[in-house]
């Protein structure tokens, strides 16, 4: 067992986000708020059992059909959720970081991924085989009603992806899944290149080009070679179209505020 299980803390600084809390102070180990979300004994019990793992962008921790191992609580690293449309072509449509659990079909009692899940962003997170989760499930209340109400906030990001993929432009798009990142992340800058997004977005590398440019013309974002930087994050929210702030808003609704279980 890693030194994780002492040092789950979390921040007190909120930022000004619409629905979302996270994490500002890079130096402070980031905190799944899921197991946050738990009474401390259960939280204590859950994080017992788990492992920590390092995840590398690339990793592959399930494909659809195939059983559900493990669950995944992130605490630093990032997963998108990708739906195929054969074996080379992918759609992303959902993000998991410190928000979330992989793995929430467990929960739903279907024992078999229904999505590709890929880490996109490199980082920390705590495992717990299936077996142990179930039965941990079975003991909690609490973690049952929470992973519903997630559950339910994730099926609303599925939704108006779907949405936004289908009626927004890319520039709106592309600062909305920028916003999704940064919430995640332990700091403004965020290592995605553009071959990366656009394949996330399903848009074309030179759609992505445009829009990337925009926000940098605007002084919302800087960007090297593989390296944004959000600058401004209230103009972020401003290019966004309004499906951030839709997911944003039922997260606040749903899910217990971050801050509450140190
Ligand atoms: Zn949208």
């Amino acid at each position: 067992m890693s030194g994780t299980d002492n040092s789950i803390q979390i921040s007190n600084t909120q930022s000004a986000r619409v629905g979302e809390q996270r994490l500002t102070d890079a130096a402070m180990p980031m905190v799944n708020e899921r197991l946050s979300a738990l009474p401390r004994n259960e939280r204590d019990a859950m994080i017992e059992q788990c492992e920590t793992v390092e995840l590398s962008i690339g990793d592959i921790l399930a494909e659809p059909g195939r059983p559900v191992s493990h669950v995944y609580f992130p605490a630093g690293a990032i997963v998108s959720l990708l739906a195929t449309v054969d074996d080379d072509t992918t759609l992303e449509v959902g993000i998991v970081g410190t928000d979330g659990m992989l793995g929430v079909s467990l929960a739903l009692g279907v024992d078999a991924a229904t999505l590709r899940a890929v880490v996109r962003a490199s980082g920390t997170a705590l495992r717990m085989d299936a077996q142990n989760f179930r039965r941990c499930l079975a003991n909690s209340e609490v973690m049952r009603t929470d992973l519903n109400h997630y559950t339910c906030v994730l099926l609303t990001q599925l939704a108006q992806t779907a949405v936004c993929t289908r009626f927004h432009l890319v520039e709106a798009r592309l600062a909305r899944w920028l916003l999704m990142i940064h919430d995640r992340s332990p700091d403004d800058h965020l290592e995605l290149t553009h071959g990366l997004l656009a394949e996330m977005l399903g848009v074309r590398r030179s759609g992505i080009t445009t829009a990337a440019g925009i926000l940098r013309q605007n002084k919302v974002i800087k960007y090297t070679r593989g390296d944004i930087t959000i600058i401004d994050r209230a103009a972020l929210e401003q290019a966004s179209c309004e499906c951030y702030r839709v997911v944003a808003e039922t997260a606040a609704q749903l899910l217990p505020p971050t801050d509450s279980g140190a």
